[in-house]
């Protein structure tokens, strides 16, 4: 059987970089091994619904560049792809198992429910359901059925151990006795993600399963699933968690975790998916920067790790960079304009436009970075107190004046070089050095003490704005 991976995201209104991380490895896997890549959407939880969120998700992938060969939008036979639209064919499984023993409907409240938890916490036991329903043995099942309120639990069978392999963590065991008889089916009708998950795994033909690792503890009752319908089980890849650089897990708390929120800020998608490539795997050698192309040809399930994966926002934030100081100029360009229209500055100098990306996009790890850094060069500056007060000193002013006064005598073909050589000579004229000359010139030209390289800053300027702002900071009292 040719193999198949596949993404089965619950919608839950935004791509969380966790869940990039399973599509963006199972993409790469079946890139590497010819395997087929499907999209499903596992919304069988109705309290969790959101607008749009299959439409985020689309254009999130469309963004990243990462395809599918089966998703909703490409049925290839094996649809519907969205779990909602599927259940008849769950409910057509659930009566076999129930016809056959393997499943029972439960009646219990959840008063009921909640109480029996509680006596099993207070006497320390396995949280799990009495089977009450089941030992009840009730005569009038059919009727009950038809007119209360129930759920359909899988009956966990007899047995010491349930054993599976794990691509990354090897042999796993879990202890029949600890796992509870899982609903799966819900009161309103919806099956729970684990039959669905596995009904569908089956049907569609995935023979790889590569999740999260928070859905290991879920396999064994999938396992069980797949032998009371006498299915063979597909592999299991469970990927490492994400973790906060405090090791704790990846959460909201700590900062951003929805991919569309990267993006805004700008970081560019193939630095994400490079960043993201190596949240919990990395190649047979110390490159950290592998283009998608790369990542496919050096990817390999046996290097994935077991332990927890840092995200590391610092490492994003050096990669983005990398990426933005390699990114051919006319692209970056492009890329960026949407990021200046939004704050409403004109770039339509295309001139000036190029000059300032590229002035910029060593010193900025993001395209909203750079665009702040950019301001200075296109809208009226905005000088802190503290800049202020040290512009309108004697030593500054005395400077200034003296270095408007040259430029203005000498302005024609006044390039960088140039007038990087009449900054020198102004302040050894002056006897002015260090921060004491560059700190006035920058603040004066740019409006910030930090920044860009002041012969850097007076090219993109040009000498007719450069004249003015060392004016106007000629005459700060
Ligand atoms: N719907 C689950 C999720 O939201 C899928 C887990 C799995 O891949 O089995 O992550």
């Amino acid at each position: 059987m040719a193999a198949k991976v596949r993404f089965a995201p619950s919608p839950t209104g935004y791509l969380h970089v966790g869940g990039l991380r399973t599509a963006l490895f199972n993409y790469i896997y079946a890139k590497k091994t010819n395997a087929k890549f499907l999209l499903r959407i596992e919304d069988t939880d109705q309290t969790r619904i959101v607008e749009n969120a299959l439409e985020n998700l689309f254009s999130i992938f469309q963004k990243i560049n990462i395809n599918f060969d089966e998703s909703p939008e490409i049925d290839q036979g094996n649809g519907p792809y969205i779990q909602s639209q599927r259940l008849k064919i769950y409910h057509k499984y659930v009566k076999k198992l129930l016809v056959e023993g393997k499943a029972y409907p439960c009646f219990c409240s959840s008063n009921k429910l909640q109480q029996l938890r509680k006596e099993q916490r207070k006497n320390k036991e396995i949280i799990k359901y009495n089977r009450h329903c089941l030992k009840k043995n009730f005569s009038n099942i059919k009727e009950k059925m038809e007119t209360q309120n129930h759920v359909i639990r899988m009956k966990i069978p007899p047995g010491s151990e349930i054993l599976f392999n794990d691509l990354v963590r090897k042999k796993i065991r879990f202890k029949n006795i600890e796992i509870d008889d899982q609903i799966i089916i819900k009161s309103d009708g919806y099956p729970t993600y684990h039959f669905a998950n596995v009904i569908d795994d089956h049907l569609m033909g995935i023979t790889h399963v590569m999740r999260g690792e928070e859905w290991l503890s879920s396999t064994p009752k999938h396992i069980v699933l797949y032998d009371f319908f006498n299915w063979k089980t597909p592999q299991f890849i469970h990927l490492p968690l994400l973790l906060n650089k405090d090791k704790s897990k990846l959460s909201k708390r700590q900062g951003d975790v929805s991919v569309e929120k990267y993006l805004e800020k700008g970081y560019l998608p193939e630095a994400l998916i490079n960043f993201v490539a190596l949240l919990g795997w990395h190649p047979d050698n110390d490159q950290e920067i592998l283009n998608i192309e790369e990542l496919i040809n050096s990817f390999a399930i046996d290097r994935i790790q077991k332990s927890g994966a840092v995200f590391d926002i610092e490492k994003l934030n050096w990669m983005n960079k990398q990426y933005m100081m390699q990114m051919d100029l006319s692209k970056l360009c492009d890329l960026s304009k949407s990021y200046f229209e939004n704050e409403g500055i004109d770039i339509s100098d295309n001139e000036k436009y190029k000059k300032v990306i590229n002035n910029l996009r060593m010193r900025s790890s993001t395209i909203e970075e750079l665009v702040c850094a950019a301001k200075p060069y296109y809208l009226k500056l905005k000088i802190s107190e503290e800049n202020l007060d040290f512009l309108k000193l004697e030593k500054s002013q005395i400077l200034i004046k003296e270095l408007y006064n040259q430029i203005n005598s000498t302005k024609t073909n006044l390039d960088e070089l140039k007038f990087k050589k009449i900054l020198f000579e102004t302040g050894s004229k002056l006897n002015i050095k260090g921060k004491n000359l560059f700190l006035p010139v920058r603040i004066a030209l740019y409006g910030k003490a930090k920044g860009p390289e002041i012969p850097s800053i007076f090219s993109i300027l040009g000498i007719k704005e450069s004249l003015n702002r060392l004016n106007k900071a000629k005459n700060e009292k």
